[in-house]
């Protein structure tokens, strides 16, 4: 099964992807976790990406496209995948589609964790205070929001038309939305 995991920075993807990982063994792709191991390796590719994503924008789909491309072999093999934070741009999904269709799959689900922006906002804010992570910090945190809402929000029309989206409240405490992912599951696996 492959499923996207959406929603703005904050909505508790990651904490969600990191559940199913542990109770279904499914495998998580993240391309902010790939981009930032990059960094810490001090790669080329790390080296250029660090400005854009400090600065709390998107990279650019090529870089990502081929990040989550090189995966799709061994995520095959382990029965498909969780995209945590890909795709965030039309292009990207579009790519994303046509991947997956040349190797006999497609997007099986989508989650989209509805959270409102007073929420992400605290969110956040415990997270930078807890984690420090650089783009976590307010000012970076609203271009990244703005970034959300301008490139990544388009996705939503696109999987009403084309997936089996469903909307789960994020707001929701954390066992509840991880019980309602767990439906939408079964639900979107029954479609033809
Ligand atoms: P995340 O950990 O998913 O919040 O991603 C952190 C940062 O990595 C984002 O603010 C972007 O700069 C970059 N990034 C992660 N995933 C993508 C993506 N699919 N497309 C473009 N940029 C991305």
């Amino acid at each position: 099964m492959n499923l996207i995991l959406f929603g703005p920075p904050g909505a508790g993807k990651g904490t969600q992807a990191q559940r199913l990982v542990r109770e279904r063994g499914m495998v998580q792709l993240s391309t902010g976790d790939m981009l930032r191991a990059a960094q810490t390796t001090g790669s080329e590719l790390g080296r250029r990406v660090k400005q854009v994503m400090d600065a709390g924008h998107l990279v650019s789909d090529e870089i990502v496209i081929d990040l989550i491309a090189e995966k799709l072999d061994e995520t095959d093999r382990k029965g498909g995948a969780i995209f945590d934070g890909f795709p965030r741009t039309v292009a990207q999904a579009e790519a994303l589609d046509r991947l997956l269709e040349a190797r006999g799959a497609r997007v099986d689900s989508v989650i989209r964790l509805v959270v409102d922006q007073d929420e992400l906002l605290a969110r956040i804010a415990k997270r930078y205070a807890d984690q420090g992570r650089p783009d976590d910090n307010p000012e970076t945190f609203k271009t990244r929001v703005d970034a959300y809402l301008r490139q990544t929000r388009p996705l939503v029309p696109y999987y009403q038309k084309h997936g089996c989206m469903t909307e789960i409240d994020g707001m929701a405490p954390v066992e509840i939305v991880a019980k309602q992912i767990d439906q939408a599951l079964e639900h979107c696996a029954a479609r033809v």
